[in-house]
């Protein structure tokens, strides 16, 4: 008898909080397929890691904002499935910024780019995810987790509002799928950090560092902590949480 296994598919999981919560999720049992844009190596030891703890672990090169690119990937992924493999899981973790600055001061293209990533990209995966797991075309459920940010309610003022405006509407996709997607077995849900300390804050200059006494928990948080949020979104420990938004941002 093959062993059942399901897998999880992180998109911007070869770093930060996509590899921290590859990571959580391996530990937790899962096999886990990590999708990464460009450091193919970054992926590899990641993947390596994953062995390590005896998990099985794939790396998927693709770009989320692009339709083809994100259909093939997940049919790489049907076809690494051996006998009584399936996927139970995406989390949605590939996302960019753009450089501080001043609506005034933006163009066409960073505004593209960022809905293209962070929102395209979330809404393909999602469809091929769902097209997948739900019971009604054949699948046995599963369950979704989306990275909002903080900056969808704060609107990030001076620094991104256009980056800011693409994870609310994470937030109204993650509230609206969840509804669509529950009576079929998916749970869909979102996590929504606040500063953390990873490497997109150099994608936008910010001070993420000095902005940790503006926090009530007079830090920033780790890529672990989210990841922790993230696992037990995916877990059946979660099993009637169903469209929510989770802030993971130190009371910010
Ligand atoms: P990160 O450290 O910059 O890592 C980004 C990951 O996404 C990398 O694995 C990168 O792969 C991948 N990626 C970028 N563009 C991609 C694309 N077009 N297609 C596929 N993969 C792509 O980012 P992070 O800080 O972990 O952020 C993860 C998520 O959390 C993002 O959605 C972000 O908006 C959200 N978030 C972060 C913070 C924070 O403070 N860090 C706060 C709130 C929300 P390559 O390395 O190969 O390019």
């Amino acid at each position: 008898m093959p062993r059942m296994t399901a897998w999880v598919l992180i998109t911007g999981g070869s770093r930060g909080i996509g590899a921290a919560t590859a990571l959580c999720c391996a530990k937790a049992g899962w096999d886990v397929a990590i999708n990464f844009a460009q450091d193919s190596a970054a992926a590899e030891a990641l993947a390596a890691r994953l062995h390590g703890l005896g998990r099985r672990a794939l790396t998927l090169q693709a770009d989320v904002a692009d339709p083809a690119q994100v259909a093939e990937m997940f049919e790489r992924l049907d076809a690494a499935g051996e006998p009584g493999a399936r996927l139970a899981g995406l989390v949605n973790s590939a996302g960019v910024v753009a450089p501080a600055a001043r609506l005034q001061d933006m163009d066409m293209a960073r505004w593209r780019r960022l809905f293209d990533v962070n929102v395209m990209g979330t809404l393909l995966c999602c469809q091929q995810a769902a097209r997948r797991m739900s019971t009604a075309h054949g699948g046995a459920g599963g369950a979704i987790v989306n990275l909002s940010s903080r900056a969808a309610e704060f609107g990030s003022a001076g620094i991104y509002v256009d980056y800011a405006a693409t994870k609310g509407a994470v937030d109204t996709l993650t509230k609206g799928l969840a509804r669509e997607l529950i009576g079929e077995g998916i749970r869909v849900n979102a996590v929504r950090p606040g500063i953390i300390e990873t490497d997109i804050h150099a994608q936008s200059g910010m001070d993420a560092a000095g902005a940790a006494a503006s926090i009530p928990i007079q830090r920033l948080g780790r890529a672990d902590e989210v990841a922790e949020a993230i696992a037990w979104l995916l877990s059946d420990a979660a099993s009637y949480t169903v469209g929510a938004l989770l802030d993971v941002a130190g009371g910010r």
